[in-house]
């Protein structure tokens, strides 16, 4: 596919697949996802979060779903606006209907 864009972490790390990164319950903040980058020595870490009701991860309870802003103007100037949104809200959309309600023992991050 010649439009087939790679989304990228600022630390390096390519992210192929919604299945490659990590879901973890945010530290300090009730009912929120930390959505991890898969690299384990990555500066950054988190590279979005999913805010939710309560504790029940289910979308019809989510408040708000996005990537963080350092993440996503990283990949818009490598990408390309457009295409480059269009991909972020597609994991979103993903990782909300698919990966959390599959992952309901989302772990804490070990410190
Ligand atoms: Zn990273």
């Amino acid at each position: 596919m010649a439009n087939q864009i790679v989304l990228q972490c600022a630390c390096g790390e390519a992210i192929n697949s919604v299945s490659e990164l990590t879901l973890v319950k945010a530290e300090g903040a009730k009912n929120e996802v930390a959505i991890v980058c898969p690299n384990p020595v990555c500066i950054f870490q988190e590279i979005g979060r999913c805010k939710y009701e309560s504790d029940e991860l289910s979308s019809s309870n989510l408040i708000k779903a996005e990537f963080i802003s350092s993440f996503s103007t990283w990949n818009a100037i490598n990408n390309g606006i457009d295409q480059t949104s269009e991909i972020l809200k597609k994991m979103l959309v993903e990782i909300v209907k698919e990966l959390i309600p599959k992952n309901k023992d989302l772990k804490r991050r070990d410190k």
